[in-house]
């Protein structure tokens, strides 16, 4: 298929989506833990229609990760209810077979988990010994820094040698391996923070109904099976739709919980497991706290520049450690001037007690003050911050 060609396919599908806006609404929930937003799918399918297509397949969280991050960065700014970011180690197309050998791979990756939220580092391609070499080893000990899990594309060996060097590690396995389901049986038993994502294989489903193996599996690991698409084309965004109706059809088959943790359960489970919206990031970090709710919070970029917007990445925690379920606000003020910021911030709540405020901008050093509303049942509870901008 040529280019243009596929530019054509693609505006085609976010155009005729809008007819299917009302059918989207009675779609039952999906995550789609394996999609790619990188450079030559982005100069095709510019990041708002890429969001518009994945409203329109009525997934509630997408999993991206792009070669190189920006793709990533850019969906995730767009929308950052749905995005789950994961940082692929690739800058461009084809660096699946090196990368293992190349340092400074290890290098961007460190750099960029300082600077900017992922949940995860992946998806990699990474098979037998190679996992044990030095790049790959520090990405091990990078996502168990940052509390991360690893996507990895990865035969059954290289897996086996991630959990060696760190048994507490959370892996994601791209594509289960492309193994059979006794053989991806055999490691979900051994590895009880092993996660199997269905990306790129029909094997386990025809005609809406699931293969007989494949319902063993799934009945004995609930918990351990997620859906994915991988878009590692551009022109795969266009199944993306149709992936989300031909896997709704095959989990309406299950058990109902066992079909809902299929479908996008045990994605948030992993998702908040790495964000914090279990809760955790309320045990930890930089925490104010109020009639019994903490909050935590931190800056993207972490140091704010006068003039320029920043973002606020916000945890709270209800009393009894659960994630907050209310409305908050954030503002600033500087309480010796009188005035507050020149514009109102956007929060949007990405996961359960997560927040994530867009569009603040100081536009004068000196003494600020950050103002957090939590909008409980019974009142406002309010905390402030202050902060000196230089
Ligand atoms: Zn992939």
């Amino acid at each position: 298929m040529t280019r243009p060609m596929i530019r054509a396919m693609l505006w085609a599908v976010a155009a005729g989506l809008a007819l299917a806006a009302a059918a989207v609404r009675a779609q039952s929930p999906l995550a789609d833990a394996h999609i790619h937003y990188s450079h030559d799918a982005w100069d095709m399918l510019p990041p708002a229609e890429a969001i518009k297509v994945l409203r329109q397949a009525g997934l509630k969280k997408a999993f991206v990760s792009s070669s190189s991050d920006q793709g990533t960065q850019m969906l995730y700014e767009q929308a950052p209810d749905l995005i789950v970011p994961v940082l692929r180690p690739y800058r461009r197309r084809g660096e699946t077979g090196t990368w293992f050998h190349d340092d400074s791979v290890a290098d961007m990756v460190a750099g960029l988990l300082a600077k900017n939220t992922y949940a995860g580092i992946g998806e990699f391609h990474l098979f037998g010994e190679n996992a044990d070499l030095p790049v790959p080893r520090r990405m091990v000990q990078l996502a168990a820094k940052h509390k991360i899990f690893l996507h990895a594309h990865s035969d059954a060996d290289a897996i086996a040698r991630i959990f060696l060097q760190d048994p507490d590690a959370r892996v994601l396995w791209a594509h289960s391996g492309f193994d059979q389901p006794a053989a991806i049986a055999v490691m979900l038993r051994k590895y009880k923070n092993l996660w199997s994502d269905l990306a790129f294989r029909s094997d386990h489903a025809s005609d809406g109904k699931v293969d007989p193996e494949w319902r063993r599996i799934f009945m004995e690991f609930p918990d351990r099976f997620l859906i994915g698409t991988d878009t590692f084309a551009p022109e795969r965004w266009y199944f993306v739709i149709e992936h989300a109706a031909w896997s709704r059809a095959w989990l309406a088959g299950l058990p109902k919980d066992v079909g809902e943790n299929i479908a996008y359960r045990n994605a948030e489970t992993l998702a908040n497991w790495a964000l914090g919206g279990d809760g955790s990031t309320c045990a930890s970090g930089i925490t104010m706290s109020k009639d019994g709710y903490r909050l935590s919070y931190g800056f993207e970029p972490a140091a704010i520049q006068v003039g320029r917007p920043f973002a606020v990445r916000i945890a709270v925690c209800a009393p009894e450690n659960a994630p907050f379920a209310g409305e908050v606000r954030v503002g600033a003020a500087m309480p010796a001037h009188g005035h507050g910021m020149n514009y109102k911030p956007a929060v949007q709540k990405t996961a359960p007690g997560l927040y994530y405020a867009q569009g603040l901008m100081l536009h004068m050093r000196g003494h600020w003050q950050f103002n957090f509303q939590l909008l409980t049942e019974t009142g406002i509870v309010r905390l402030g911050a202050d902060h000196q901008q230089k």
